[in-house]
């Protein structure tokens, strides 16, 4: 009896579900950031007690929605019949969708997306990090002559530069490109340059690399070029680009902020929209900062590429930068000229070293013989003494400080 009974319950609630009751009735946030781990709420009915199959489709550039592997390769947190818990993924704005069972059902509500940060993959996310590239903190973009010699297109860069270290901490600073070389990513140079062979208004390059150490792998952005087409009409200045001119500043923020991981969005207003001249992007390029929503997604990136555990094949997190308008890193320079003795002593040493560093400063200590080896390493905060290992022969080594106050370099001599 039991046995039959709860068969038809089954078949009813089956039933029920399938022909009279799918829908959506809300979705929640309503303005969301793709790709950075928020999680979308979808209420309604006749979801299904679990997943099994469904999945949840979104809008996406190229104006499709997305499939269904794609779909059930989203991170759901939670699946009922009445509401469905997810990651949002990176999408473009528009109604979403829920496919159960070979049927799809349509939102009433548009789904605001206002950023997206690129990923690798959407569960677990997985994202191309910034790493202590250029071991000063961060990234050094090496510009280009043609646009560090021009007093204009320079102050617009570092404007850029530094709205982006001020708005999101990224570490990047700028330095002028002395020896040319070609642009491809295979330099290992992070250039801005102009491009006369560049056929869209602006490009991001990106060359990834990856680490494996056990069992994990850690994928970063190891180069990356931004470059510029010299055809275009190029306004340099602030404000409103006057008419038929592309705005350099504004193309910046764009392909600058995809050197930063975001993606395009189909939202007006937004520096990610994809196109960067004429309209609709006239309509709000005159603005001289990133936009809220862009600041957000650009911050959690660079908080994952400042607080990731990773360490291997030299890889080190990217460092706070400790002034965001320092965009030259004139304040790095200056504290890898300052006097070395005043770091390290004594010098000669025989068992042991001081290091004088500030009371807030973490640095990684290493000792290299003449042979390019590393014979010591040691991570130090504020002033320590360091043992020197007893093995060492007496001679010269090379002692490198690796601070977030720059990098040091000295020669000691070790005699016992
Ligand atoms: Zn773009």
């Amino acid at each position: 009896m039991l046995h039959i009974k709860k068969l038809l319950f089954t078949g009813i609630s089956f039933c029920g579900g399938f022909i009279f009751a799918q829908q959506i009735s809300g979705i929640s946030p309503k303005q969301i950031i793709g790709g950075k781990g928020e999680v979308l709420t979808i209420t309604g009915s006749g979801f299904g007690a679990s997943r099994g199959s469904s999945y949840v489709s979104f809008f996406r550039e190229g104006n499709t929605y997305t499939d269904a592997a794609t779909g059930n390769g989203f991170n759901y947190l939670s699946w009922t019949n009445t509401e469905i818990k997810l990651e949002m993924p990176v999408a473009f704005s528009n109604k979403i969708k829920v496919h159960i069972g070979g049927a799809n059902y349509t939102s009433t509500d548009t789904l605001k997306v206002k950023a997206n940060l690129g990923y690798r993959q959407a569960n677990p996310l997985l994202y191309d990090l910034l790493t202590d590239n250029n071991k000063k903190g961060g990234v050094t973009w090496l510009v280009h002559p043609v646009y560090w010699n021009n007093p204009e297109i320079k102050q617009a860069i570092a404007d850029v530069v530094q709205e982006f270290r001020c708005k999101t901490g990224v570490n990047y600073i700028i330095e002028p490109l002395t020896q040319w070389v070609p642009l491809n990513l295979g330099q290992g140079k992070h250039i801005i340059a102009p491009d006369s062979s560049l056929a869209v208004v602006g490009f991001n390059d990106r060359l990834w690399a990856s680490c494996i150490v056990g069992a994990e792998t850690f994928y970063h952005n190891q180069t990356q070029l931004l470059r510029f087409n010299t055809q275009q009409n190029w306004y340099y200045g602030k404000g409103q680009p006057p008419a038929g001119a592309a705005k350099f500043r504004y193309v910046m923020f764009h392909e600058m902020g995809h050197s930063l991981g975001l993606g395009h969005v189909n939202e007006l207003g937004e520096s990610m929209y994809p196109t960067v001249t004429l309209l609709p992007s006239d309509n709000w390029c005159k603005r001289d900062t990133i936009t809220i929503s862009e600041q957000r997604a650009i911050k959690h990136y660079i908080s994952l590429s400042q607080n990731f555990t990773f360490r291997g094949c030299g890889i080190t997190p990217m460092k706070p930068n400790m002034d965001c308008k320092d965009v030259f890193g004139q304040n790095l320079r200056t504290a890898s000229l300052e006097n070395e003795e005043s770091w390290l002593f004594p010098n000669p040493a025989s068992t042991s070293v001081q290091l004088k560093l500030s009371a807030i400063e973490q640095a990684e200590f290493s000792l290299w013989d003449t042979r390019g080896q590393k014979v010591m390493y040691s991570q130090v905060n504020g002033l320590e003494t360091l043992t020197l290992p007893q093995n060492l022969a007496d001679g010269i080594y090379l002692v490198k400080l690796v601070s977030n106050n720059g990098i040091k370099t000295m020669r000691l001599l070790i005699q016992r």
